[in-house]
């Protein structure tokens, strides 16, 4: 069995390399079988930040993401977005949403504020100033947010700040607990996202003590490279198989129409 992408972004950002059909050579390569696109999503107002594409470029993304799957038939690619989630672009979120049919769309919190993305590295120095345990409550605070407007079928690396190595303290896991009920009161799924395992936390997002807590609520699971270049396609993949079997799940969903279609997780690779 091989695990689907479904965390795969595209030049289009500005920050990573390569189109669909390259991440699509990678993925035959490697072997997977199924793969998803999902690019940042343009904000209400291009030149947000400088990580997204423009309004004016999704066509063309929606337009490549369609020519791989004409071009590359033995694979299965699904049509996806990561949308960021900040309190008050919910109609934005809803009018994107209606655009296109989509296959599933991730919600990430990567503002915790206006002006402060926490994975930035750019403003990676704003750490220094600030309390990691509040940094950590505001970002839940907002995951939690996202979790309840029910607008999104996966929550993207849901304990992201922990990116350069600010992790949060041994015992105070329960500040998880709020967005996991969340989580499941709305039905959404969290990725197993192993981008982490190439940064500084060298963990996958999220880490063990949280997804023993994410499987305790039963909140479905997917997997996801967050690749920013075509040789990172299924990166880290059995470590995070490994990883979700020993925290006790026995299926992840695979996507279609914004519908889960779960499947059994192998007990070995
Ligand atoms: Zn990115
Ligand atoms: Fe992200
Ligand atoms: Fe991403
Ligand atoms: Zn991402």
């Amino acid at each position: 069995m091989t695990l689907p992408d479904y965390h795969l972004h595209t030049r289009l950002c500005r920050h990573a390399e390569g189109e669909p059909r390259d991440y699509a050579d990678c993925a035959v390569r490697v072997g997977l079988r199924e793969i998803g696109f999902s690019d940042h999503a343009p904000m209400p107002r291009d030149n947000y930040d400088n990580w997204r594409m423009n309004q004016n470029q999704l066509d063309e993304y929606v337009e490549w993401v369609r020519r791989a799957q004409r071009d590359y038939p033995q694979l299965t690619i699904r049509l996806g977005l990561e949308l960021d989630y900040l309190p008050g672009l919910e109609s934005w979120i809803a009018e994107l949403a209606g655009r296109y049919p989509w296959d599933y769309l991730i919600g990430s919190v990567h503002y915790v504020r206006a002006g402060w993305d926490v994975d930035n590295p750019e403003k990676r120095a704003q750490w220094d100033r600030e309390e990691p345990r509040e940094v950590w409550a505001a970002y839940f605070e907002r995951l939690t947010q996202a979790a309840e407007t029910r607008m999104f079928d996966i929550i993207g690396h849901a304990d992201l700040p922990k990116k350069f190595g600010h992790f949060l303290k041994q015992g105070d896991e329960e500040i998880y607990r709020p967005f996991l009920r969340a989580a499941r009161r709305s039905g959404v799924a969290i990725e197993l996202n192993t981008g982490g395992l190439r940064k500084e936390c060298a963990e996958i997002y999220p880490g063990k003590r949280f997804l023993a807590l994410a499987w305790s609520e039963r909140i479905p699971i997917t997997f996801g490279s967050d690749a920013h270049l075509p040789t990172e396609v299924g990166l880290g993949f059995s470590e995070a198989h490994r990883l979700a079997r020993a925290c006790g799940y026995t299926q992840f969903c695979r996507w279609a129409g914004r519908a889960a279609l779960p499947e059994s997780l192998s007990p070995t690779e």
